[in-house]
């Protein structure tokens, strides 16, 4: 393990006995902690400040939570994230803790009656945006009130390095001077080291232990596809892997955003468009009704992402390719915050890496900044050629090692074999070279496989010696060469828009013999599918357990659940906990109180509800074979 992830534990705080598995499992219905939660958990309670970098869906809301419930007083968690406080408060109501929050959507009214609650000490947690927090009245009512605990979440935004920077959360280092007294618990996803660096200065955790995990999401499963006709692929994937789930598909553009989701509503996706173009209602209604409902699609740009909250996001489709690895990594980190399988999906061609290829190369940037960019493309390209194990290229990247190969990755899955490219580079990059550097992919290629058309001979390509000479590869693998040769730098993209296509100083070598080229050798898309189909039959987990129509009816019924109280359907039950029931088939109270995610109250108002469904469902035939059939 690389030095910066070891975790610095202090030790010198006595572990007082506490019940806090007595809390995971009766309140959040959990049989064990995850990763470093009790370890955080156990400091906090003990009174100690912390910073804890733990990735997305590591669970590091419970890490504040629990001591909040155990301290005396009230929890103050301080948030950016101002639009999913209802949601965030909503989820802990549900379980039966008492919380609340306060911020500028409330009416008067409302923060009267928050502040009554704090008053009263009848609180567990207040959730606070941090404006608010630093506002007099606030900081008076804190002042008078026993506090349990200020927990910093999303503490990255306090970083100007960060992309997230709030200057409101330069303020929170205030916090430490006015309350010296009451522990601090920053929390961040976000873990390269001057982010980290900067946090601990500004919000002056000097002295805190450092809690890290690995930043592995061995949940989510990576895969990147050549294109090749990108909507029918994306078509496929839904169809094989995510019927009726809820997912993301990033464009790059507004436009190819509004077209892509009114092709899906076409072949029956419930899909919304999202991006700053949109009026700000309509962003708001459809980031809702994905936030809210089940099985919504959102194709959006980038735009779409801080903010959103959604543990059962089952899948993140990218049309088009982001910038960098740090975007792709945070964009799929979307998917799968629930633990559950989800899926990391890209289709990746030749037009993208030419345009991406312009947009860095032709950009006003200074050269700094340009060569940064520029490097910052080629490991995101050079990512999507990979043959080995994605996972181990990713968490390489941010400084973790995996010794093994993940197993749930497209190349882990379906190994790619390399082939010795050399001589196909050859004659590609010597066609570039006899037609003078002014031609795009789709012409050379039309040489190299002897093409005899009216632009040809127009410009007596048809005489010239590389004309006909890669006859022996179909165009496919021709693409697929001229991709990998762009990616890799061995050919260059001219500026002015027509992606012709020009040699590099890296192509001389190639050219003159003194260097070997492996590339992987793409497997059609299609021709990939249908060995897929033999080997790998796609979920449902276990199908001796499995009965989708029952999943469905459960579904149901949690929707109605949620609608009576509008509320999101996670907040009632996680996936994970309606696929238990699937699978264990709960018949009495006490059966469905031992399911992961159910605590004692949400067994009290749902138990019979879905113990309901589920004995229907077992006890008539009628409706299993409609359902089978
Ligand atoms: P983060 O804020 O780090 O992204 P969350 O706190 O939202 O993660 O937790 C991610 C998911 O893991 C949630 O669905 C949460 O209910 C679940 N979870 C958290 N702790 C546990 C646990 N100890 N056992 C089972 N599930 C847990
Ligand atoms: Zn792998």
């Amino acid at each position: 393990m690389p030095a910066h992830l070891r975790v610095t534990r202090n030790t010198s705080l006595p572990t007082m006995p506490q019940p806090i598995h007595d809390i995971l499992h009766r309140v959040f219905g959990y049989t064990d902690f995850l990763g470093q939660q009790q370890a955080v958990i156990e400091h906090t309670v003990a009174g100690g400040d912390s910073l804890v970098l733990m990735p997305t869906g590591g669970g590091k809301s419970l890490c504040y939570q629990i001591p909040a419930i155990v301290r005396d007083g009230v929890g103050v968690v301080v948030s950016p994230l101002i639009a999913l406080m209802r949601d965030q408060v909503e989820g802990l109501r549900q379980t039966g803790v008492r919380a609340a929050c306060l911020n500028s959507t409330l009416t008067y009214q409302e923060v009267l009656e928050v502040e009554a609650a704090v008053t009263n000490s009848s609180l567990d947690l207040l959730y606070v945006a941090p404006e608010r927090l630093l506002g007099d009245r606030t900081l008076e009512l804190l002042a008078r009130t026993r506090l349990a605990l200020f927990a910093i979440d999303e503490a990255h935004c306090v970083s100007q390095w960060g992309h997230d920077f709030r200057p409101e959360y330069l303020q929170l280092s205030e916090l430490r001077d006015r309350f010296p007294d009451i522990p601090r618990i920053a929390l961040t996803a976000t873990a390269d080291e001057p982010t980290r660096r900067e946090i601990v200065r500004r919000l002056g955790l000097g002295r805190a232990p450092q809690f890290v995990s690995g930043f592995d999401r061995p949940n989510i499963r990576y895969a990147v596809v050549p294109k090749n006709r990108a909507r029918h692929q994306l078509q496929r994937f839904l169809e094989e892997r995510h019927r009726g789930s809820a997912g993301i598909v990033y464009c790059l553009s507004r436009r190819r955003v509004d077209d892509t989701a009114e092709w899906l509503r076409g072949i029956g996706v419930d899909a919304l468009p999202y991006h700053a173009g949109l009026h700000a209602a309509t962003r708001q209604r459809n980031q809702d009704r994905f936030q809210r409902e089940d099985g919504v699609v959102i194709v959006a740009t980038i735009a779409f992402g801080m903010g959103i909250d959604k543990p059962d996001v089952r899948f993140v489709a990218h049309l088009d390719l982001p910038k960098s690895i740090e975007a792709y990594y945070q964009e799929t980190g979307r998917a799968g915050r629930d633990g559950e399988p989800a899926d990391a999906w890209m289709v990746y061609g030749l037009q993208e890496v030419v345009t991406l290829r312009q947009m860095v190369e032709g950009s006003t940037a200074g050269e700094m900044r340009k060569r940064l960019e520029v490097r910052k493309l080629d490991a995101m390209l050079g990512y999507c050629e990979l043959t080995a194990c994605r996972r181990q290229t990713l968490l390489s990247y941010f400084g973790e090692t995996l010794d093994q190969p993940c197993g749930n990755c497209d190349n882990c899955l379906t190994p790619v074999a390399s082939w010795d490219a050399t001589e196909a580079c050859q004659k590609a990059l010597s066609c570039v070279s006899r037609t003078g550097q002014m031609f795009g992919a789709g012409y050379l290629i039309d040489v190299l496989r002897g093409l005899e058309n009216e632009r040809i001979q127009r410009f007596g390509h048809d005489r010239i010696p590389t004309h006909g000479v890669g006859a022996d590869l179909d165009p496919y693998r021709w693409r697929s060469v001229f991709r990998q040769l762009v990616a890799r730098g061995l050919l260059s993209v001219d500026m002015e828009g027509y992606g012709s296509l020009r040699l590099t100083e890296a192509s001389w070598p190639v050219l003159r013999g003194e260097e070997e080229v492996l590339m992987r050798r793409d497997v059609r898309p299609e021709r990939a599918a249908r060995k897929r189909k033999k080997k790998e039959p796609p979920p449902p987990p276990d199908p001796s357990t499995w009965d989708e129509a029952l999943w469905e009816a459960l579904r149901a019924r949690r929707t109605e659940l949620a609608r009576a109280q509008s509320v999101p359907p996670y907040v009632i039950f996680h996936d994970s906990t309606l696929r238990e029931m699937v699978e264990q088939r709960p018949r009495t109270l006490e059966e469905f109180a031992r399911l992961s995610g159910v605590g004692e109250t949400k067994l009290g108002r749902y138990g019979d509800e879905f113990l309901a469904v589920i004995t229907e469902w077992d006890d008539t035939p009628s409706i299993r074979l409609a359902g089978e059939g």
